[in-house]
């Protein structure tokens, strides 16, 4: 499983610079192992589980009350995003019999769930746009997660809530010739795979989303947007009706392992439990799960103000459809419903110690965003955004992602390393989990995500220099940079 996923070809992308990093880290390292060793007492690296002020948020749920006694429950869920209230909502589906309750320390898709930049893509992030040693499966992993978005459609249905979902197909941008020369190989292959996507010349290109900076796209029609907050509606409903008790505004601060699970809270309370699932995403490592797995990068997105119709019309974006750029500092752009533009991405940046972001530095990453906005669509240079905010994505060294079970007695179940490309993935992997909770790992374990084993990523102080130096090469090699 591993061997495959090494023989894909990082091509493009951010997967480079986290790969990168590793090895610029892995060097030092050498030199330095017992410092890393020690490092943990040292460096605690507590993410902070700071209030989602995005623009998504303005629709958050009404929050369910917090846990205010002990309980006894087969299945406790730690962690209120799409992995978390799917897991719930499929743990009730398969094993009707048990009961399960989700701790959510703030609200319901406080954390990337409910602040990302909207796109709902096929495939994983190390295997988009790009094949590994194992095309068939590259193609299973591709009709899994396009059949996934047609099912985020009939349970927005079913609950009744409309989560904007919008499934006319995402563009990925090209930004340099090589990108281009890329992406026609990869279609052509994907095609020869039964697979839809389309290679769209500049001109197409422009045509779909009014801009003329770009060599070309990969069009997926299979993809498509959603409003992230009220896609966590959904699923906070869903699970709700199918049986999960939610719980909000209940941290839970440390985990005693064993046959029976034990949980306790900030505000005192214990949870037993036979199973964990541990949807806690980048604030995983803060209960000393997975520290050396995954590296919290912080994102920023911004949102402008709604655009009529016509100034829309002048703007020329007609396809409406959501288009992210193949560099490793990647951009992504989106339409909302009522003609918000919204981007986010460009440098990517991880805060020493995994430390808070400050409103200086989101400054400075804001104005990059409007300075790329008007890089792309000329004529909206000179507007101010309306919102703007930032979120944790937990990239995976190689941009892989994981889902599985862990511990001594294999009750401890997890999905992660999604690589900012989970807002599909996550309710495929709440399926999985749900699976392997009920002991039936033979539906799954033939994909490589299943129990595979993510790249080892370094304490501080190594983990904040791996970090510089990869974003360093990257600046120095990337075509365009
Ligand atoms: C800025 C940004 C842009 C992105 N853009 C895209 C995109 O366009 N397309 C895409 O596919 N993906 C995107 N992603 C990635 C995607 O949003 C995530 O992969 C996905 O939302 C992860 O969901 P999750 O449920 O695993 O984690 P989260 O949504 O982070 O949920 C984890 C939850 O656990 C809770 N929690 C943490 N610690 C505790 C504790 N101790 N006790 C109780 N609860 C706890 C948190 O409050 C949080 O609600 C983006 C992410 C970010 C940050």
């Amino acid at each position: 499983m591993k061997d495959e996923r090494e023989n894909i070809r990082p091509r493009s992308s951010r997967r480079r610079f986290l790969k990168n990093s590793a090895l610029a880290g892995g060097g030092v390292l050498l030199g330095a192992g017992g410092l890393n060793v020690v490092s943990p007492w040292i460096w605690r690296e507590p993410l902070p589980l700071d209030q989602n002020r995005s623009y998504w948020a303005r629709s958050q749920p009404r929050q369910n009350p917090p846990l205010i006694q002990d309980l006894t429950v087969d299945v406790a869920v730690l962690g209120g995003g799409l992995t978390g209230l799917s897991a719930a909502y499929f743990i009730r589906r398969v094993s009707s019999q048990k009961s399960v309750a989700v701790l959510e320390a703030r609200g319901c898709g406080n954390g990337a769930s409910g602040r990302n930049g909207a796109m709902v893509l096929n495939m994983t992030a190390d295997r988009y746009m790009n094949f590994s040693a194992a095309p068939q499966m590259d193609k299973q992993i591709y009709d899994l997660t396009a059949a996934n978005t047609r099912f985020l459609a009939q349970l927005s249905d079913a609950t009744g809530i409309d989560c904007e979902l919008d499934t006319k197909g995402a563009l990925q941008v090209l930004s340099s010739s090589q990108d281009t020369t890329a992406a026609r190989d990869y279609v052509r292959q994907a095609r020869s795979l039964g697979m839809p996507v389309e290679f769209w010349d500049a001109r197409q290109t422009a045509g779909a989303i009014g801009t003329e900076v770009y060599e070309g796209g990969f069009f997926d029609p299979n993809a498509g947007q959603v409003h992230p907050m009220k896609l966590v509606h959904v699923f906070k409903a869903a699970a709700a009706s199918a049986g999960a008790a939610i719980y909000e505004n209940t941290q839970v601060v440390s985990i005693e392992e064993g046959r029976q699970l034990v949980l306790h809270t900030q505000g005192g309370h214990t949870i037993r439990a036979k199973s964990l699932v541990l949807a806690s995403n980048a604030f995983t490592a803060n209960l000393g799960f997975f520290r050396n797995s995954v590296v919290p990068l912080r994102e920023y997105v911004a949102m402008t103000r709604p655009f009529s119709e016509q100034e829309l019309a002048e703007l020329g974006w007609r396809l409406r459809v959501p288009f992210n750029d193949t560099r490793t500092e990647v951009y992504y752009l989106g339409l909302t419903r009522d003609g918000r533009i919204h981007i986010g991405g460009g440098t990517p940046r991880y805060n020493f110690n995994n430390g808070p972001g400050s409103a200086e530095v989101a400054t400075t990453h804001t104005a990059q965003l409007l300075r790329e906005l008007a890089r792309i669509f000329p004529r909206l240079a000179g507007i101010e955004f309306d919102v703007h905010w930032d979120g944790v994505v937990d990239w995976s060294m190689d941009a892989s992602p994981s889902v599985g079970y862990t511990g001594k007695y294999r009750n401890i179940f997890y999905g992660l390393g999604y690589s900012g490309h989970g807002v599909n993935l996550t309710s495929i992997f709440g399926r999985i989990i749900a699976d392997l909770e009920a002991g039936r790992e033979d539906l799954w374990k033939h994909y490589p995500f299943v129990n595979a084993n993510l790249y080892y990523v370094p304490n501080e102080p190594f983990r904040w220099l791996s970090a510089a130096a990869g974003l360093a090469w990257y600046k120095l090699t990337e075509p365009g940079a």
